[in-house]
């Protein structure tokens, strides 16, 4: 049983304001500890579940340390390369949460037989609808807050990432902890931790999604633009 979404929304609008900081005047903004502490207090663990591409599990591995055996939510799109399936299970082995594989309502085979081969190629949009947005948005009914490894560097469309926002779209709070990290932040942490980390990033695919929507990305290169490169198609809808 959730707490009503009024009280969820005021809970977010007072996090982002004590987590904030007062930069102009020489208070940081909260370091991702002090977020998740703040989740802590605010929230029980099976409230709360982790987003994770198994691109890596720093987030995961961060939100054990104060939550564990917290829920896990990997998005099982049917696409993925055998090296995040490979993440996941070890995640699932060394790392203290609970993983949750959420599946889409149509194997890639009915979806193929309902809209053809390889949507994906022909409507990106609508592949992502079917296969992430909407069994994403199912699995979190239940929860109250949702953590996501969204940062600002990642690509200009997430530069203002907030740390706490609500989240209209999906009716809960979203925490995303890790948003003034950097790319190299998280690798960082991954090795001081000991946190499994997909093979694939340091294999010229420092944003990771879908296999037949990723290419590897040039030195200097935005992060994400290997991902639905060619097409005008930036985001999944996940955190849009
Ligand atoms: S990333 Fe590509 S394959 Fe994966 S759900 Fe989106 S369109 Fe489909």
């Amino acid at each position: 049983m959730t707490r009503p979404i009024e009280e969820l929304k005021a809970l977010a609008e007072a996090g982002a304001r004590e987590l904030a900081g007062d930069p102009e005047n020489g208070v940081p903004e909260a370091n991702p500890a002090d977020v998740i502490r703040w989740v802590s207090r605010n929230f029980d663990t099976a409230a709360c579940a982790v987003a994770c591409s198994m691109a890596d599990a720093a987030l995961p591995h961060y939100v054990a340390q104060y939550q564990p055996g917290v829920d896990v939510l990997f998005l099982d799109t049917g696409y993925h390369f055998s090296e995040t399936y490979d993440t996941r299970n070890e995640v699932a082995r060394r790392v203290d949460v609970h993983i949750v594989d959420v599946l889409p309502e149509q194997t890639v085979e009915e979806q193929n037989a309902e809209f053809g081969k390889d949507l994906f190629a022909r409507d990106p949009g609508l592949c992502c609808a079917r296969r992430k947005v909407a069994p994403l948005k199912k699995s979190l009914n239940g929860y109250e807050l949702w953590f996501t490894g969204v940062r600002r560097d990642e690509s200009p469309t997430r530069t203002n990432t907030p740390l706490i926002t609500f989240d209209e779209k999906n009716g809960l709070v979203k925490v995303n902890p890790l948003a003034a990290w950097s790319f190299d932040d998280l690798l960082d942490y991954s090795r001081a931790f000991d946190v499994p980390v997909n093979p694939l990033l340091s294999q010229g695919y420092p944003s990771i999604g879908c296999q037949p929507c990723t290419r590897p990305v040039a030195e200097g290169e935005d992060p994400r633009a290997g991902r639905w490169a060619g097409s005008t198609k930036t985001e999944c809808g996940l955190h849009t």
